[in-house]
């Protein structure tokens, strides 16, 4: 097996706050077939050593980034895992990046440059015997460490996989030296971005190959409309960057098996209990329109307060909500206060799995309007499930989902709607279609199945992925 060092902020099961979590913690199983083991370097916070518990000291040093830190290796839940335990940036109570006021730790610069100089280090001198040809560096919190790889004098070929392009990682010009960042990196060609560091472009501009989670992504990236201001480094990286869409675990999203359902089943006809114990779970009332479901972070990106806008065109028709997430105030009470309003609109705010997996069972239709989406993971687990998803067209919405129009429907090869632009009013057309579909039972049936049948596993990205890393290996 040849072996890769994959580095994040998050890792499923351990500790996630997104899908960049769920992608993280697949990405070992779906390598290992194309001949590529991967051990994933992690921050030590406190709910990853409660879960790793204690692991084999590996390595340690007496001044990382401002204090003491050692590495843990220990294999556990499928993963093997090198852990860094460094009190100092990680082992602080509440949420992984933001402190008790909600802001950002003030040092976020420093916890994750820490954790990316760690890995150049693994890379440069390896452990014992093992040594990785490939570092895969996951977003802005590991994507300093091509930087940290030239100081130290590595060989290995380095991949940045952009998740998420929204968040940079800022850090005042005065911290270069904190940072260990050469000075003479700080122009426009290296991680200089409007007189401060950013981390992310350091990462662009260094990495070998650039990787982001969809093809439509990759294309919208270069574009001043969804680069967030990255648009220019990224152009200029053209060559060097595709878009790899992201799979679900298909195990663990089995309708068939699932662990966090009771009533499992095969074919859409099989979702009718589901269905009416989500209905119940929700306090909903029966009625002939569809059951849709949202799960999701309550942000700007996710569209969700265009939803809300467009509800009447859904509940008029007596379809239904219900909705699970967190996130920004205003948008939580904006949902609860629709949910007292209505009798067909109940939302929860929180986070929950196990309820997330009940409500794919048993929804008629999942709705993703986001205003822009990296890859997106709901609208796969929904096509598993057999709940038509209903997505915004664009970035891996756009390239997971085959539209419902009149050619596809005779075809018979769609698997859900698509709107176009990212509108209320185009939502709302989309829902009254949804709604005209939903009642035409032929059809319907025939989405839900060509839904199920959609490949959402990691095959064909994960040979995707080990066609670049073979491409980068030392040994290549
Ligand atoms: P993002 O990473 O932008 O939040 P994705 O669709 O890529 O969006 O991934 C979100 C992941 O988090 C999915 O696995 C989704 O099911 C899960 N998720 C989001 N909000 C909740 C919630 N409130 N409860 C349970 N799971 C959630």
């Amino acid at each position: 097996m040849r072996q890769a060092l994959s580095v994040a902020s998050e890792c499923v099961p351990l500790i996630k706050t997104g899908g960049l979590a769920d992608v993280v913690g697949a990405l070992p199983a779906a390598l290992k077939p194309e001949g590529w083991s991967l051990r994933t370097l992690l921050p030590g916070y406190p709910a990853v050593m409660r879960v790793a518990g204690q692991g084999k000291k590996v390595w340690s040093t007496v001044d990382l980034f401002g204090g003491p830190a050692q590495l843990q290796h220990v294999r556990v839940v499928g993963l093997d895992l090198l852990i860094l335990d460094a009190p100092h940036l990680y082992d602080r109570d509440g949420s992984i990046y933001l402190g008790p006021n909600g802001q950002d730790y003030q040092d976020n610069p420093e916890r994750f440059a820490a954790l990316a100089w760690v890995a150049a280090q693994l890379a440069t001198n390896g452990l014992g015997n093992w040594l990785p040809e490939v570092l895969h560096l996951h977003d802005w919190q590991a994507a300093l460490a091509p930087w940290y790889l030239k100081e130290l004098g590595g060989a290995a070929g380095t991949l940045l996989t952009i998740h998420n392009v929204a968040f940079h990682g800022i850090a005042p010009a005065a911290r270069l030296n904190a940072l260990r960042l050469p000075p003479d990196g700080f122009t426009s060609e290296g991680f200089e971005y409007w007189g401060q560091i950013n981390m992310l472009k350091g990462g662009i501009v260094s990495a070998d190959k650039i990787s982001t989670v969809s093809p439509t992504y990759a294309r919208e990236l270069t574009t001043p409309e969804f680069g967030m201001g990255l648009d220019g480094a990224l152009a200029s990286r053209q060559a060097d960057l595709t878009g790899i869409l992201n799979g679900i675990d298909i195990e663990t999203w089995n309708p068939t098996s699932d662990a966090a359902i009771s009533t499992h089943f095969r074919t859409p006809r099989g979702k009718a209990k589901a269905k009416a114990k989500l209905e119940a779970e929700f306090d909903l009332p029966a009625a002939d329109g569809p059951l849709c479901i949202v799960v999701s972070r309550l942000t700007t990106q996710k569209g969700l307060d265009l939803l809300l806008n467009a509800l009447p065109a859904l509940v008029d028709r007596g379809g239904r909500i219900a909705l699970l997430g967190s996130g920004d105030r205003d948008l939580e009470n904006a949902w609860l206060r629709a949910s007292d309003a209505h009798p067909f609109v109940s939302a929860r705010i929180g986070y929950d799995e196990g309820l997330s997996h009940r409500m794919f069972a048993g929804a008629d239709a999942v709705l993703v309007p986001s205003r822009f989406e990296p890859c997106g993971l709901t609208q796969l687990y929904g096509l598993r499930y057999g709940a038509v998803p209903l997505v915004a067209l664009t970035g891996g919405l756009a390239d997971t989902v085959i539209a419902a129009n009149a050619a596809a429907i005779a075809e018979g090869v769609a698997t859900g709607l698509q709107f176009h632009p990212v509108t209320s009013d185009a939502l709302a057309h989309s829902l009254l279609r949804l709604c005209d579909l939903f009642a035409d039972k032929d059809v319907w049936t025939r989405l839900q199945r060509n839904a199920m049948k959609h490949p959402v596993g990691w095959d064909t990205s994960a040979r995707a992925y080990a066609r670049i890393y073979e491409g980068l290996g030392t040994s290549s």
